[in-house]
């Protein structure tokens, strides 16, 4: 018997060379290599006689190689031509640029097709298929017969040298060394409520579907054993994250915070604007957290523009009232010091100044400000992740707000929190992330909504341009700097030491600014030197530089309500969520904005369909939705940066209901556990959460 820990090299027919190549691929367990599932399925109890084959639809034919030539075309492209057939008829299959599959044809041999047919360009009676998939049936393999023909079979995405045939055989030889009832991580009342497979069944089933089963349905991953398994996976996730929670919740909060007559005061001070409705209600939410017994941990999700800093601010000070410090944490310097200058005049009218830290701050200033922090002198911090260095202690830290905390590993956060005596935390997203994966990213985190924009924003217009209508856009550009209004050029660096693309970006600057004589043209990008940087952005802020250059350095958080244009060159290098955040720079008066979307000559349809998304929605959550689907999680968030744990049976874009279900099954029944961690540790779900989880959360505190 194998058991589901055991590395994969104790299976018959895996040696060193084929363990490394799958460890290569992460599969280091037999659980690991059961779970590598098929991503597609062909049904080989029926073949399709070639007979019956019509054009443009899919089929599987078992045939036999006839007769083949490989030839080079007149362009000199080497063209393998392979005549197949069975006892209803013959059919050819070409493939290009692939001579050395020759050798995987021998006449005689028997092979299983599969592909949609199209008439042959030179005899359009007949049909030709175009490099389908293939596998070989070899005469010596004794089980041939009844693994790979016969039945729905898998097909595996193949790994290293290992085709999908080899895989399958695997999997066929190692199914039956299972113990014949696994142990289920999934609670047996759950699993009942949920009606959900047995886990050995759903694992056997997932490789090698029943006779009978629904093909359509198992291609479309819809069913039970994948539904299943995706629960499964799911289900274990959220426990891991609901009892981060849950042990977070046992602890009593360090700091007391009171929401007394003379701290509403004090917010009613600093008020600059009347609150949005939205506005009113994330902070009631909040400030219930804040006077609660238990650290809060709750995640602000807000567009652009909806106007989170204000309740940031608001927030802090609540807890500077209460005589303990707030700290203000962002992505870039940029918008450190943004919020710096906002909050210092916020703040002006209460005797809370704010110390700002960061990274390029001079030695003597940041001194200075550690001390103010240390000793408590300062109540309110803002800066870049310098918050969170070594040397950087805290008198009573009480609450950490996170802004645009996607840019933020999971790690940095817990760094800061660690500073602090179980402070609250608030984490605000201007990303809007949908639903699914907010629950995959976030799923410990109570969640709060800005979900309306401050009166009086005009919608922003958003255009399409290319190449040729570059003179008419200047010609808009100069009318509305003309009018005293400000404008953005923005151009993509994929990195921001990308020298050629950062020499391209400041010739534009030269270029415009001798086109827009009588302007003052600035550029930053993050290769300037801090100071030199700041100042630009000073400058912009204050309306002396009317047009900014720059690269995506500005995209998060940046401020000028004046700023009523912008100009994105290159638009299609950047991703949808990602314009978003930058279009969100403009319209944010009462004047609304265009934002010109460049496009390169010969753009691509698809390209083109994903910049036509900008111009149909305003709504970051259905830009951020159609940003997933074309994407997928990982790119959309950056895997690596947002801690975001990779799965690998749910489908998080088409599985939304099956995850909402186990979201809510898995935080139930965290919550009916003993109060006693150590009996929690013995209980299936937290031995699969150790071997499968473990690692990809960092679960290690989890007890
Ligand atoms: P974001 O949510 O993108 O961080 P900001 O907090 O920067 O948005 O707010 C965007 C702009 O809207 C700022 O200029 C801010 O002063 C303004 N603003 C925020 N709330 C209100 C409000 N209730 N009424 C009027 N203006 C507001
Ligand atoms: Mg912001």
């Amino acid at each position: 018997m194998l058991r589901l820990d055991n590395p994969v090299q104790y299976l018959p027919g895996v040696g060193p060379r084929r363990a490394l190549e799958l460890s290569g691929a992460g599969i280091a367990t037999i659980e690991d290599l059961l779970l590598y599932l098929p991503f597609r399925y062909e049904d080989r109890s029926r073949f399709m006689p070639v007979a019956g084959l019509r054009p443009g639809i899919a089929a599987t034919l078992q045939v036999r190689v006839l007769a083949k030539s490989l030839h080079r075309t007149r362009s000199g492209r080497p063209l393998l031509r392979v005549r197949f057939g069975d006892d209803s008829g013959t059919l050819d299959a070409i493939w290009f640029n692939q001579p050395y599959l020759d050798a995987s044809f021998q006449i005689g041999a028997a092979v299983v097709l599969y592909g949609a047919p199209k008439p042959d360009p030179l005899a359009p009676k007949r049909l030709q298929m175009d490099a389908p998939q293939f596998e070989k049936l070899s005469p010596r393999d004794p089980q041939a017969g009844s693994i790979h023909v016969g039945r729905i079979v898998p097909i595996y995405q193949r790994i290293g040298s290992l085709s999908s045939n080899q895989i399958r055989s695997l999997m066929h030889r190692l199914l039956p060394q299972l113990p014949a009832a696994l142990e289920d991580p999934i609670p047996s009342a759950v699993r009942r409520r949920q009606r959900l497979l047995a886990r050995s069944e759903a694992l056997g089933a997932v490789h090698f579907p029943p006779a009978g089963s629904d093909v359509a349905a198992l291609n479309l991953g819809r069913d039970p054993a994948r539904r299943r398994l995706a629960f499964e996976e799911f289900f274990l996730l959220q426990v891991a994250l609901a009892l981060k929670r849950r042990g977070r919740r046992t602890e009593p909060k360090g700091a007391e915070l009171r929401m007394t007559p003379k701290v509403r005061a004090r917010l009613r001070q600093v008020l600059p604007f009347r609150l949005t409705e939205a506005q009113k209600r994330v902070l009631r939410e909040i400030k219930d957290d804040l006077v609660g017994a238990q650290p809060m941990n709750r995640l602000l999700q807000g567009d652009v523009g909806s106007g989170k800093t204000i309740v940031a601010l608001l927030v802090m000070l609540i807890a500077a009232e209460n005589g303990y410090q707030a700290a203000l944490m962002v992505p870039t310097e940029l918008l450190a010091e943004q919020h710096f200058r906002n909050l210092r005049r916020l703040l002006e009218p209460t005797p809370y100044p704010p110390v700002l830290l960061t990274g390029s701050m001079r030695k003597a200033e940041r001194e200075r400000a550690r001390q103010a922090l240390a000793s408590g002198a300062a109540r309110i911090a803002v800066g870049t992740h310098a918050l969170i260095q070594q040397a950087v202690a805290f008198k009573h830290l009480a609450l950490v707000v996170v802004d645009e905390q996607h840019r933020f590993g999971v790690v940095q956060r817990a760094d800061l929190v660690r500073k602090g005596l179980r402070p609250d935390v608030l984490v605000m997203t201007a990303t809007p992330i949908p639903r699914s994966l907010a629950m995959t990213v976030y799923g410990d985190l109570d969640v709060s909504l800005l979900d309306q924009m401050p009166a009086g924003r005009r919608p922003v217009r958003t255009v399409l341009k290319s190449e040729r209508s570059r003179e008419e856009i200047y010609r808009f550009v100069a009318r509305e700097l003309g009018r005293g209004r400000q404008a953005y050029v923005v151009y993509p660096l994929v990195e921001e030491s990308d020298r050629v693309e950062l020499k391209a970006a400041t010739k534009m600057a030269e270029e415009l600014a001798r086109r827009f004589r009588g302007f003052k043209v600035g550029l930053v990008h993050g290769q300037l030197k801090p100071e030199q940087r700041s100042a630009t952005m000073l400058e912009f802020f204050a309306g002396s530089v009317q047009l900014l250059v720059c690269t995506t350095v500005i995209e998060v958080g940046v401020d000028v309500s004046n700023a009523t244009v912008m100009v994105i060159e290159h638009a299609a290098r950047f991703g949808l969520s990602q314009l978003h955040q930058l279009r969100g720079r403009i319209g944010r008066g009462a004047e609304g904005g265009t934002c010109i979307l460049m496009m390169e000559p010969k753009l691509g349809r698809e390209a083109r369909a994903r910049l036509e998304v900008m111009r149909e929605t305003l709504d970051g959550f259905r830009i951020a939705e159609r940003d997933l689907e074309l994407r997928g999680p990982g790119d959309f968030l950056g895997t690596r940066q947002s801690g975001l744990p990779e799965l690998k049976v749910v489908d998080v874009i088409h599985q939304r209901d099956l995850l909402e279900q186990a979201k809510r099954e898995a935080f139930a029944w965290v919550d009916s556990l003993p109060p006693e961690p150590a009996v929690w540790k013995t209980l299936p779900p937290m031995q699969a959460i150790r071997r499968r989880w473990a690692e990809r959360l960092r679960l290690a505190e989890m007890g």
